[in-house]
């Protein structure tokens, strides 16, 4: 059943059971006044009847008293005539002792005649007499003279006007209840003769019509069987009235308990249907505000919670989109790249979006125990000093501050700052979370002209071995919570993929290095050798700049090994490719070409620039001998001297290989002349035709040295002139 059905049900019980009650109170309150009301009237009818009937008996005991009081036998029809002509009786009769009649007068009223001190008399009651002893002046017993009145309709009906009630005469009171004269109408007359049989006494009865009857007599005084009858004055259609009024109020109940359940119910059925629509995912489900009542209150709060709850889905959306998006770029980002700095800037901007924080930077830690920041966002107007938009302008030492703390520490902090100053050089900020990242760290390899520049420099620069932290701080949450433990834990999975980014880079920044480097003396190899030479080609080219390239090859290296052994001859190897490194700018490349040979490039260097750094070299591998370990275990001095040959990029050559080839030509007539010398390359023949592509900026000093594809070049190594005839080009199983 429907709250509305109960409803309904319920204020129906309210309304129609004081209704029925009511009803109940009315008719049988009606009815009991109305009987009350008609017995007392049939009980002052019958008193009245009583008191006629007593007074007409009375009156004919006077007139057969008058009558018998004549004492002359003769002169008694006299008086009983006169008697009946004053309307004393209607008849007189005179009988003798033996109850013969004498005289009577004429047209008496039919027999019999009820005396009036009798209490029955059988068969119908012609008229009503009273009789009184005749006797003569002795007192002798003469006979009786009775005084009648007849008792006929007009007598029943005198009775009735003087009693106001019907009256009714029956016929035997002895016998069945038939009627002898009757004041009431054919419709109620039997109805009144049923409930005359039922009476007993002086009760009342009732007819089904609604009337009240009532017997009285024969008794002593009254030998009359009379039938008294009142109309109930209760309105006739008493009960079918309150019926009716029971049957409008249900009806009108029913309507207004209708109306009534909708009217209350229609808010919650129209809230039900919004909760239903809310639980299907529609949000913007609203109820109508009818009232200010609870229901009322309850449709707002509703209407909040939803118009709330749909908001904050919005937001959701949003932010889950936005995280999304971060999260695929990160992924994109990670599997693309290994350009740290971009890669950092995306977990980042991801760890932002996915904290809903303001600003945020990604410090990792340099050699000297400083913090330094690699990128930031959102920290414009709050950067405590220097280049605002330059990361690396946060520095934070280690212990210093919560980002210092963090990273001494190990351990995450987030909380809110004070107020106030932030003298470790972070960023100014309400609310913070820092959380660490560890990365293995690398070993430099590289010292001077070596890989420690491979063409990119290696991210984080600075990092320290052994491991390198970090840190990724965010600030200001939005909103101005503190950020929480779920911040936490967001923040974890991004630094973790900041370390991961950081070792993916170190370790392919590392494998790139192990690619391009030679591994006895940590120069660059012959892979790198020849995308250098193609690289420094163009660069000269470009700018017109020219580029010297030194071929060195070890002097008599095979009695190295064969003097000291192998491992001796790799010392030596690794000695001198240290001083070759000291002795090269930072710009030069030094490569081990293979064996004992190798390369060194020298951007913008003519032949005599080049020269001298052959000279020093040469210097610097014959002046000290390299100690290497003896046979015995001891440390024995070996003497190596190099053999170098020069060329330079445009005047030797049009392109990288061929100044290679004319290095290694000049390296082979530095060996014919002698070794331990320097020579520079040969400028080739060519044809008028074949126009070298030199630059116009491509200019040899104005020093007197021999200028690039003019002239022999002079030799000013310590070997003495390159004029020597050009040894024949040797396969050096290149
Ligand atoms: P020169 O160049 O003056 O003509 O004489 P050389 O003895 O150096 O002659 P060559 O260039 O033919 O010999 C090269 C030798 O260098 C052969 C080999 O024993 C030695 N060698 C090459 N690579 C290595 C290396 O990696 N380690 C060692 N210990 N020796 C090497
Ligand atoms: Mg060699
Ligand atoms: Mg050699």
């Amino acid at each position: 059943m429907t709250l509305r059905g109960r409803l309904t049900a319920a204020f129906l019980a309210v309304v129609l059971g004081p209704v029925l009650l009511g009803a109940f109170f009315v008719g049988s309150t009606m009815s009991a006044v109305d009987r009350s009301r008609s017995t007392e009237r049939l009980g002052l009818a019958a008193t009245a009847v009583r008191t006629s009937v007593d007074a007409l008996c009375q009156q004919l005991r006077a007139a057969a008293d008058a009558v018998a009081l004549v004492a002359d036998p003769a002169a008694r029809p006299g008086a009983a005539a006169q008697v009946v002509g004053r309307g004393l009786a209607a008849a007189v009769r005179i009988t003798d002792t033996a109850g013969r009649t004498s005289y009577a007068t004429p047209g008496g009223p039919t027999e019999p005649w009820q005396d009036c001190s009798g209490t029955s008399a059988a068969g119908p009651v012609g008229a009503l007499a009273a009789r009184v002893q005749l006797r003569d002046p002795t007192g002798a017993d003469l006979g009786t003279v009775a005084a009648a009145q007849p008792v006929d309709p007009a007598f029943v009906a005198r009775l009735a006007a003087v009693t106001g009630v019907a009256v009714t005469l029956l016929d035997d009171p002895a016998g069945p209840v038939r009627v002898a004269h009757t004041t009431e109408n054919r419709q109620v007359r039997e109805a009144v003769l049923a409930a005359a049989g039922r009476a007993d006494g002086d009760r009342v009865t009732e007819t089904d019509d609604g009337r009240y009857v009532r017997r009285v007599g024969p008794v002593e005084g009254q030998p009359l069987p009379l039938v008294l009858s009142v109309p109930g004055e209760r309105p006739p259609a008493l009960y079918a009235a309150l019926v009716g009024a029971v049957v409008l109020a249900a009806l009108l109940a029913v309507l207004a308990a209708g109306r009534l359940a909708r009217v209350t119910t229609r808010p919650l059925v129209e809230l039900a249907g919004a909760v239903d629509r809310v639980t299907h995912g529609d949000l913007t489900a609203r109820v109508p505000v009818r009232s200010r009542d609870e229901i009322g209150r309850l449709a707002l709060a509703f209407n909040r919670m939803t118009r709330e709850t749909g908001s904050y889905v919005t937001a959701l959306t949003s932010s889950r989109d936005q995280l999304r998006g971060h999260l695929a770029v990160l992924g994109d980002t990670l599997a693309s790249t290994h350009d740290l700095q971009r890669i950092l800037r995306v977990i980042l901007d991801s760890a932002i979006a996915a904290t809903g924080a303001r600003a945020g930077a990604v410090l990792l830690l340099d050699g000297d125990g400083l913090l330094v920041g690699q990128c930031v966002e959102g920290l414009a107007g709050r950067w405590p000093t220097g280049d605002r938009n330059d990361p690396g302008t946060l520095r934070v030492p280690v212990g210093a501050g919560v980002v210092g703390a963090v990273a001494a520490t190990g351990e995450p902090q987030r909380g809110r700052c004070d107020a106030g100053a932030t003298p470790t050089g972070e960023p100014s900020c309400e609310t913070y979370i820092a959380v660490p990242f560890a990365t293995p760290g690398t070993a430099d390899p590289g010292g001077r002209g070596g890989p420690e520049r491979p063409g990119h420099p290696p991210a984080g620069d600075g990092a320290p071995a052994g491991g390198a932290l970090g840190v990724l701080v965010l600030y200001d949450r939005l909103g101005g919570d503190e950020f929480d433990d779920d911040d936490l834990v967001t923040l974890r999975t991004f630094a973790g993929h900041a370390a991961v980014a950081v070792e993916n880079v170190r370790v392919h920044e590392e494998a790139q290095r192990l690619s391009l480097t030679d591994p006895l003396t940590g120069l660059w190899n012959y892979r790198y050798l020849r995308e250098s030479i193609r690289r420094e080609v163009e660069r000269a080219n470009r700018f017109g700049r020219m580029l010297s390239v030194l071929a060195l090859d070890l002097d008599r290296f095979k009695d190295v090994n064969d003097t000291w052994g192998h491992a001796a001859g790799d010392a030596v190897l690794v000695e001198f490719a240290r001083r070759v490194r000291g002795e090269i700018r930072e710009v030069d490349l030094a490569f081990r070409h293979g064996g004992e040979e190798f390369v060194v490039l020298l951007p913008e260097t003519d032949a005599r620039g080049a020269t001298i750094v052959a000279d020093r070299l040469g210097a610097v591998v014959r002046d000290s001998p390299v100690p290497v370990d003896g046979h015995g275990g001891e440390p024995v001095p070996v003497a190596v001297t190099v053999s170098i040959g020069i060329a330079v990029y445009p005047d030797h050559a049009a392109s990288g290989q061929q100044v290679l080839d004319a290095a290694d030509d000049a390296l082979y007539a530095a060996k014919a002349a002698g070794r331990d010398c320097c020579r520079l390359a040969q400028v080739p023949d060519r044809a008028p035709t074949q126009e070298l592509p030199v630059v116009a900026a491509a200019v040899s000093p104005a020093d007197g040295l021999p200028r690039a594809g003019t002239t022999d070049a002079a030799g000013a190594g310590p070997g003495g002139a390159s004029s020597g005839p050009h040894p024949p080009r040797q396969s050096r199983g290149r």
